[in-house]
């Protein structure tokens, strides 16, 4: 049998978010980062899947209404020509067309465009739905329940372990927990490189080799295991890891690969 591949990948452009680099890296200064939220669209002959669906379009109109008193200083650059599904409908495809929605874990810059996709199956790695739901008191900002809420009849899988999606290795599901419960990463074998897709189990790139934890990790010791997991994959695999929210990542990458 001929193995099928991902032929295409688009990374989509979501909200700009400006915060302090010692929010990102345990360690870091004061000085201001701006956070890039996309998520990944991956065209496979077995179906269109996306990783992860960026912010809820609230966060434009009023952020402390949505977030609460943290978003207070948030500064989000983002409009409303730039919506997930206006960067769907862009790649020449309908937000009816996703078949699978992978969610590197469940954090409101995540999760924003839910609602997009009700007739699609949702992946996510164990405890991160329950999690979202009742969070540690200090970190409910970060889980608006309003945009789980709609979600609760949606068709979800949880894994508690590694998934080859298509059972053909070109998409894989890596559960690298630590940021959150259910964290995971998505290593995908494009026709001429593999990248290695990190979600939130790192923030920045110089995180990685001091293998430094985010200050908002549910559990650090996990992330740092999960860290030195994403590279040594990163290094088997000969792929090229992109983390979510690096700046540099998201200007030095391709937008379309293949
Ligand atoms: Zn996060």
């Amino acid at each position: 049998m001929a193995r099928t591949k991902v032929s295409r990948m688009w990374a989509l452009p979501g909200a700009c978010l400006s915060v302090p680099r010692s929010m990102l890296v345990q360690g870091g200064d004061n000085s201001i980062v701006k956070l890039p939220c996309p998520s990944f669209l991956i065209e496979h002959p077995k179906g269109l899947v996306l990783f992860d669906t960026g912010c809820n379009p609230r966060l434009m109109d009023d952020p402390i209404a949505y977030l609460g008193e943290m978003a207070r200083g948030l500064t989000v650059e983002w409009s409303k020509a730039e919506t997930l599904d206006k960067q769907i409908r862009s790649a020449a495809y309908k937000t009816e067309d996703i078949k699978y929605v992978v969610l590197s874990h469940t954090h409101f810059d995540h999760v924003g465009g839910l609602t997009y996709f009700p007739r699609a199956k949702f992946v996510v790695g164990m405890n991160e739905l329950r999690y979202a739901y009742w969070p540690d008191p200090d970190r409910r900002w970060l889980f608006p329940l309003e945009d789980y809420l709609p979600t609760r009849g949606y068709d979800w899988l949880e894994l508690d372990r590694d998934f080859d999606l298509f059972g053909d290795a070109s998409i894989r599901f890596l559960l690298t927990p630590g940021h959150t419960p259910g964290e995971c990463s998505l290593l995908v074998e494009l026709p001429n490189r593999n990248i290695l897709l990190s979600g939130d189990t790192v923030h920045l790139r110089e995180a990685v080799e001091k293998e430094a934890t985010m200050p908002l990790d549910t559990d650090p010791n996990q992330s740092i295991a999960s860290i030195r997991r994403i590279k040594a994959i990163r290094d088997m695999h000969e792929a090229t890891l992109w983390i979510s929210h690096d700046p540099e990542d998201w200007n030095e990458m391709p937008h379309q690969i293949g």
